[in-house]
C-alpha cells in the first residue's frame, strides 16, 4: 500500500495543502475558489493514477491495517468545523486510489466492471455538485431527458417500438431483475399487491436457468414466491438453457399445480458468459402467456456492436430486459437500464399513491417522471456519464471496445487451448473465459483446490487479478477481459504466472507447510 504517493509530483501551485482557510467556517466548506483548487489537485493525482504503466491487479490490504490508516486521516476537530486541509484530502484520495482493484491496469482481468472513460467521471463530479436526483423531472430535468434519449437509442437496437416501450434506470442489475419480476408477477396476479401472496392463491412460480445470477433467486425470495417454487431449467456444457427441455419442465410444473408466470433467460451468464437461445425460448413462453425476462446485465451491451449483436437474436420477443451499462458500456457503477417492451406493464410493478410526489393530474412534466416505475425514490442521475459519452464520442466508442475485448478473449482461448497443461472449458461467446490449470502430475481429487489456491496466490501477489467460479461443482479460473489495453503479451504473462504459481502450490502442498498448498 503506497500511502505517501508522489507528493512531489503534485504541482504546489494548485495544491490547496498550503493554503488552509484561517477560520474553518461553514461558508469555507462551500467556497468555490477552494473547491477549484481541490479539483485541480485531484485531477493531477488522477492523471498520475491513469498514467501508471505498471501491470497491477489488486494490492489486498488487511482490513485492520486499512482501518487504522483511514482512521488516521480523520480530523480530530469536533468543537468547530475543521479548517480545510488540502494535504489530508490528497492523502485520502491517494489511499482510495491505491487500495482498489486497479481497473485501468492490464493486470485487472477478474470482474465485470471496467476502467471507465475518464470523462464519465467528470459527469459524476458535475452530478455530485449539482445534485439532481432523477426519479422526478422537476428535480433532474436533463437526467430525465437524457434517459429518454438513451432509451430511444438503445430501444432501436433491441428492435422495439420506441413509442410503446419504456426504460427506467435502477441502481444495479439486481434491482432491475427484482423490479421486472415484480411487474411480471403483478400482471399475472392482479390482486397480489392488495391481498398478498397468500391471499391471491394460484401458486406463483418462476422458471430459471440453473446458471441464473443469484440476484434472480434473491428476487424470488423477496417477492415471497418461495425457493421451492423455482423451476430449474437445465443447461448444456456451455451454460446455455437447453430449449428442448423447457417445454417438459413447464408441463411438469403445471402438473404440480404451479403457475409459472415468468421465465428468466440470461444474455451473458455471469459464470461463463453464455447466451440463452432467446428466440426459441420466446416460442415456448408466448403461447403459455409466460413473461420472458432477459437478464442481460452483462451481455446486452453486445447489441451496440454490429459484429456481436447476433448473440442476442430473439431479444425483440422478450417482455423485459436488464442491461448494466456499468459492465460492457464501461461507465461508473451503478448504471442499469431496465427495458419493458410494453410500457404500460412497467407501471404495474408498483401501485401507490403519495401526494407528496405523485401528481393527481399528470401533465407534460410528470410524464417524464420515473418514480412510479422504479423502487428508488431519490435516485442517482446515473444516466449522465453514459449519455455524455454517447453524445461526445458516439456509439462506435462502445462498439470498438466490445469488439476488441471479444477478439482478445477468443485469442486467450486459442492460446490456452494450445497449452498441454491447461484445459479450456468452453468457447467464449463474449469476454468471459473459464479454464483450469491441469498439469499431468495432478491427482484428480486435487483439481478443485489447486484452482482456488492459484487464484488466491495470484491475487495476493498483486500483479494479476483474476476470479474463480465453480463449474459442474469444480472450481475453475475465470478471466473477464474489460480493459482495451490488454494484449496477447499480457495474456502470455498471465499464463506463465499461473503455471509457475500452480507448480509452487503443488510443491508446497507436498511439503505441507502452506495453508494454500494442496493437502491430501
Ligand atoms: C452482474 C450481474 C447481475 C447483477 O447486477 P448488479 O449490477 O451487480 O446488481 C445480474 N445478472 C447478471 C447476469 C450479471 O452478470
Amino acid at each position: 500500500m503506497k500511502l505517501a504517493r508522489t507528493q512531489s509530483a503534485i504541482d504546489h501551485s494548485v495544491n490547496g495543502g498550503e493554503r488552509r482557510t484561517a477560520d474553518g467556517d461553514l461558508a469555507g466548506a462551500f467556497d468555490s475558489a477552494q473547491f477549484h483548487r481541490a479539483v485541480e489537485q485531484c485531477a493531477v493525482r488522477l492523471r498520475l493514477y491513469l498514467d501508471d504503466p505498471e501491470i497491477k491487479g489488486l494490492d489486498l490490504v488487511e482490513p485492520a491495517v486499512l482501518m487504522k490508516a483511514a482512521r488516521e486521516l480523520m480530523t480530530t476537530e469536533t468543537a468547530g468545523i475543521a479548517p480545510f486541509d488540502g494535504d489530508r484530502l490528497g492523502r485520502i484520495i491517494d489511499l482510495y486510489l491505491s487500495t482498489g482493484i486497479q481497473v485501468h491496469s492490464p493486470g485487472y482481468m477478474g470482474r465485470q466492471f471496467s476502467g471507465t472513460v475518464p470523462l464519465a467521471g467528470l459527469m459524476d463530479l458535475v452530478s455530485s455538485v449539482a445534485n439532481q436526483p432523477s426519479s422526478f423531472y422537476e428535480a433532474g430535468q436533463l437526467p430525465n431527458v437524457a434517459e429518454r434519449l438513451m432509451a430511444e437509442e438503445l430501444t432501436a437496437l433491441i428492435g422495439w417500438d420506441t413509442e410503446t416501450s419504456t426504460m427506467v434506470t435502477t441502481s444495479g442489475g439486481s434491482m432491475a431483475n427484482l423490479t421486472a419480476l415484480l411487474a411480471a408477477r403483478n400482471r399475472a396476479f392482479p390482486g397480489i399487491w392488495t391481498r398478498g401472496v397468500a391471499g391471491e392463491g394460484g401458486h406463483p412460480a418462476v422458471a430459471l436457468s440453473e446458471d441464473a445470477h443469484y440476484s434472480v433467486d434473491r428476487a424470488v425470495g423477496v417477492l415471497g414466491i418461495g425457493a421451492e417454487r423455482i423451476v430449474r431449467l437445465p443447461v448444456d456444457d456451455h451454460g446455455r438453457i437447453r430449449p428442448e427441455l423447457v417445454g417438459p419442465a413447464l408441463d411438469a410444473a403445471e402438473r404440480r399445480g404451479l403457475n409459472v408466470f415468468c421465465l428468466v433467460a440470461s444474455a451473458g451468464t455471469t459464470s461463463m458468459g453464455a447466451f440463452d437461445p432467446l428466440a426459441e425460448l420466446a416460442e415456448l413462453t408466448r403461447p403459455r402467456g409466460i413473461w420472458l425476462h432477459v437478464d442481460g446485465a452483462h451481455g446486452a451491451s453486445l447489441l451496440v456492436s454490429p459484429a456481436h449483436r447476433r448473440r442476442l437474436d430473439g431479444i425483440a420477443e422478450a417482455d423485459s430486459l436488464t442491461w448494466d451499462a456499468h459492465k460492457m458500456l464501461f461507465v461508473p457503477a451503478p448504471c442499469t437500464l431496465l427495458f419493458y417492451r410494453d410500457g404500460t406493464a412497467a407501471r404495474g410493478a408498483f401501485r401507490q399513491r403519495a401526494s407528496y410526489v405523485f401528481d393527481e393530474e399528470p401533465d407534460i412534466y410528470s410524464a417524464f417522471d420515473s418514480g412510479d416505475k422504479n423502487l428508488e425514490c431519490t435516485k442517482r442521475p446515473m444516466i449522465m456519464p453514459l449519455w455524455t459519452l454517447w453524445s461526445v464520442y458516439g456509439p462506435a466508442l462502445f462498439a470498438r471496445k466490445i469488439d476488441h475485448l471479444c477478439a482478445l478473449t477468443a485469442e486467450a482461448h486459442r492460446m490456452l487451448a494450445a497449452e498441454p497443461d491447461f484445459t479450456v472449458l468452453h468457447e467464449p461467446e463474449a469476454n468471459i473465459l473459464c479454464f483450469r490449470f491441469t498439469p499431468e502430475s495432478l491427482a484428480d481429487g486435487d483439481l478443485h483446490r489447486l484452482q482456488l489456491a492459484i487464484r488466491n496466490r495470484i491475487r495476493a501477489d498483486g500483479r494479476f487479478f483474476i476470479s474463480k467460479v465453480d463449474i459442474a461443482g469444480v472450481a475453475a479460473l475465470r478471466v473477464v477481459l474489460m480493459n482495451h489495453r490488454i494484449d496477447a503479451g499480457h495474456l502470455a504473462l498471465l499464463i506463465a504466472e499461473i503455471r509457475t504459481t500452480g507448480h509452487q502450490v503443488l510443491r508446497d502442498g507436498a511439503a505441507r507447510d502452506d495453508k494454500d498448498g494442496i493437502q491430501p
